[in-house]
């Protein structure tokens, strides 16, 4: 049984100071490995922990519905929290007292059993904390005085929020490959997913996650190897009004890109690529996953002998970053090379958790710089003594060199092909860091 991460959902009005505080809970604790092009910086998602909890967390106020009005907005930010989060942080502001809007919040969370945690925010000092006994009317036990834009309380609310997580002592012994189809609604992922399960034998369906939509279906090819379908798009709540939002898709994605080993980016060959495409595949590179370009409804194109070349090109084009991608063109209703995709979600698996000799991986590294000399800034010359590799999933390298402020990034791009041409990283992003040998 597969333990996910447990999800923690902030809601409320707006201006109660949700965004602030999700930024003092995330924020400095998210790296962006790489400036990725086309990724939205207006973040309503990150993963982050507490206490040695990991946890993700979301920012449902950012979460636009489109035109609707805003008791509408609010109440379907809340509805949110409630089908996506394992518990939910509601805040209110101690300025204004308990609003209209916050008993209208509170009454849609009176529907679950999920735990809320009531966060009174503005308590920005201790005069303040009188009033904050006036929410208790809204029901949800004690209220937490806490001032976000100071980080103070936080600390108190994250114990509480930890606390209602359920004991993570289960291992992991699940050894199959965790995969998931992302893309913006209408590729054809749920298409995708009932193809490739009508292709296999279903071992065990159905896996049910701490929330109650995360289902995941596991299955077995025929030599006997196991994979286990993450769930996105699968199971729907159909006629919600959020569900074809942006914001929303983008969240569904992240969530199954964290709990996958191999990401298929969809893309719709119908309809080509689209800004939403990048913001999605972005995602997934900035995690670190293993990718498959998955090109679907191949069958609607009208095709010469150019078009696969043609289309390979834009998407090489488009998606500079994801070069170690491999592209399978495809079609979920007439199953067109659909039998190839596990093999290859195999494959990029294998090389997102392979794992380099020192010795080899120095060989390589120093035949590299044997026939391109290292940079020198200012006459001082980069000195690379050393290349182990420190992690897995991805491979990640450590370069212990004589000052890491020489090491251009034209260089690094290049020891990182050298690397690519010696050992095959086809599908998984490699990363190098580079570290001053004390
Ligand atoms: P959201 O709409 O709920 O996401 O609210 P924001 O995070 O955008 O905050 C709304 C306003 O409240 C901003 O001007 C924040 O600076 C302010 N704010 C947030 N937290 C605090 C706080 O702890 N004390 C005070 N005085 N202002 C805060
Ligand atoms: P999702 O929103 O990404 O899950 O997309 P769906 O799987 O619901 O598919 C959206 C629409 O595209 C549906 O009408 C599907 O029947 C259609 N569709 C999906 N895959 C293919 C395909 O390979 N070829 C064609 N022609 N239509 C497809």
């Amino acid at each position: 049984m597969i333990m996910p991460t447990p999800v923690v959902a902030i809601v409320g009005r707006p201006n109660v100071g949700k965004s602030t505080i999700f930024n003092r809970i995330a924020g400095e604790r998210i790296s962006i490995v790489e400036d990725t092009p086309g990724v939205t910086r207006d973040r309503i998602y990150a993963q982050t922990e507490w206490l040695g909890r990991k946890f993700n967390l979301i920012d449902t106020g950012g979460i636009d519905i489109g035109d609707e009005p805003f008791l509408t907005q609010i109440t379907e930010q809340a509805q949110i929290a409630i089908d996506e989060a394992d518990a939910i942080i509601f805040v209110v502001s101690v300025k204004e007292g308990v609003t209209d809007a916050d008993e209208k919040v509170a009454r849609i969370l009176y529907q679950t059993d999920k735990p809320v945690l009531l966060a009174v925010n503005k308590v920005d000092n201790p005069e303040l904390r009188a009033d904050v006994y006036d929410f208790y009317s809204l029901g949800f036990g004690d209220p937490i005085p806490i001032a976000g834009t100071h980080g103070i309380g936080t600390g108190d609310l994250l114990d509480k929020v930890v606390d209602t997580f359920p004991n993570d002592d289960s291992e992991d012994i699940d050894d199959s490959i965790k995969f998931s189809f992302i893309g913006r609604p209408n590729v054809g992922k749920s298409s995708l997913v009932n193809a490739i399960l009508g292709e296999n034998r279903v071992i065990v369906s159905n896996i049910e996650g701490t929330t109650r939509d995360a289902i995941d279906t596991k299955f077995e090819i025929e030599d006997g190897s196991e994979f286990t379908m993450i769930d996105t798009a699968g199971i729907r709540k159909r006629g919600k009004v959020y569900e074809n939002t942006e914001k929303y898709s983008v969240l569904r994605a992240m969530r199954a890109i964290d709990r996958s080993d191999v990401v298929c980016v969809v893309l719709n060959a119908e309809e080509g690529i689209r800004e939403q495409d990048k913001h999605v595949a972005g995602y997934a590179h900035e995690a670190g996953r293993a990718i498959i370009i998955v090109v679907n409804k191949w069958d609607t194109l009208k095709k010469d002998n150019k078009t696969m070349a043609d289309f390979e090109a834009k998407i090489r084009q488009e998606f500079q970053y994801l070069s170690y991608a491999p592209i399978v063109f495809v079609s979920a209703k007439t199953k067109q090379r659909l039998d190839r995709l596990p093999e290859l979600i195999q494959k990029v698996n294998k090389n997102h958790e392979q794992r380099i000799s020192s010795a080899v991986l120095n060989d390589v590294v120093m035949d590299a710089i044997a026939h391109n000399p290292t940079p020198t800034v200012n006459g001082k010359r980069l000195r690379v003594y050393y290349a182990t590799q420190v992690a897995v999933k991805p491979p990640t390298f450590v370069v212990f060199v004589n000052d890491p402020e020489l090491m251009h990034f034209s260089y690094e791009r290049f020891l990182e092909n050298q690397i690519r041409d010696a050992f095959d990283f086809e599908g998984t992003p490699i990363h190098l860091i580079e570290r001053k040998r004390k």
